[in-house]
């Protein structure tokens, strides 16, 4: 499994580093559309063959970029060309970005060296504390800088190992507005509980106050940055909920059960309208990866009747509305609806052990 780890270069860059980064920047960019222009010229070559009809005249043209680098942009140019819709037009590369294999460039504490217009080349880094462990533990994939906001920037891919892991246990994920998320496990043990409300009414709290933040940040400075925290409340609170749900599937030795909302979207008019409050899709989407990258399994079933099934015999009760407690007419069972939903939803992988059979 693959994690790109996206760093800011420092301010400290100096002139001659980022002269040195525009000029490969504009020689990459260039040599990309050179080599379209080639593979066009040549019948509209996609695969590595075309390195026989341009590499030698374009070695020479960019006698400043490393020869991996030049195959790189060959690389960058076949994928343009793949996936271009038509034939007629000429495809053209206008991104400000430069890539270099792992064996071309090198890592110290806060700085990377790669060759750049044919030199050695320093670029300081700030690397956030949380990813020094994966620079430290895992084998670096390929590097990238690139440009955004008239700043650089550069990516490193990493490999990541999953830890193995034996499980024991099931634990099933229930969704919600009214219960942002109720985890349960098989035997029907509550294991956690978030109330959605408090999280709807804190988000707009927070909306607020960062359109009132960035009002008086725009009247005394352009360019001020105002965290993550604020712009994007949903995304924060959506990695917070995963790391709690994977936190606690490792604590229990458990497979993590969810719900595949995404095959039933757009069907109820209900489900709809619980998209558009909350980003539930790239919630589920942070359970899944950070309990991958604990060697965590992720199994998703279709939600059909959890919420509807009694969790103690079995019956699904089709007339149930929204009630919040769940009443079973046959075996009278009183639970809360969430709670017996989520129980519903780990016993879809792993039938119940015989003592809670009905
Ligand atoms: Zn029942």
């Amino acid at each position: 499994m693959k994690k790109s780890l996206v760093m800011k270069v420092r301010e400290s860059l100096t002139t001659h580093a980022q002269m040195k980064i525009e000029q490969s920047l504009v020689d990459f960019r260039n040599a990309v559309n050179d080599w379209i222009r080639i593979s066009i010229n040549n019948g509209w070559i996609t695969t590595r063959t075309l390195q026989k009809f341009g590499y030698k005249q374009l070695r020479e043209k960019y006698s400043n970029l490393y020869s991996a680098v030049l195959l790189e942009a060959m690389d960058v140019a076949i994928g343009i060309l793949k996936s271009a819709k038509s034939k007629g037009i000429v495809p053209e590369f206008d991104a400000d970005v430069i890539c270099f294999k792992n064996q071309h460039y090198k890592l110290h504490s806060s700085r990377v060296i790669v060759p750049l217009c044919g030199e050695k080349t320093y670029i300081p880094l700030y690397i956030p504390k949380k990813f020094r462990k994966y620079l430290a533990n895992y084998k670096l994939g390929r590097l990238t800088i690139f440009k955004r906001d008239d700043w650089y920037y550069i990516s490193i891919s990493v490999k990541i190992e999953p830890p193995e892991r034996k499980v024991t246990n099931v634990i099933g994920v229930d969704l919600g507005v009214y219960n942002f998320v109720v985890v349960a496990d098989a035997k029907g043990r509550e294991l956690l509980r978030i109330s959605g409300k408090d999280i709807i009414e804190r988000k707009k709290l927070l909306e607020y106050k960062y359109s009132v933040k960035q009002q008086r940040a725009r009247r005394y400075s352009k360019n001020r940055v105002i965290g993550h925290k604020y712009k994007n409340y949903s995304k924060y609170v959506n990695h917070c909920i995963a790391k709690k749900v994977v936190e606690i599937a490792k604590k229990y030795n458990a497979m993590v059960v969810l719900e595949n909302l995404k095959r039933i979207r757009g069907k109820s008019k209900s489900l709809r309208r619980l998209f558009r409050k909350w980003p539930y899709f790239d919630l589920i989407q942070k359970i899944e990866y950070k309990a991958k990258e604990n060697g965590i399994p992720v199994v998703k079933i279709n939600p059909r009747n959890t919420s509807k099934t009694c969790s103690r015999c079995g019956y699904v009760d089709r007339k149930l509305k929204n009630e919040r407690i769940f009443v079973c007419p046959k075996c009278g069972l009183r639970i809360d609806r969430d709670l017996n939903g989520a129980i519903n939803i780990a016993r879809k992988v792993v039938p119940p052990p015989p003592y809670l059979r009905a």
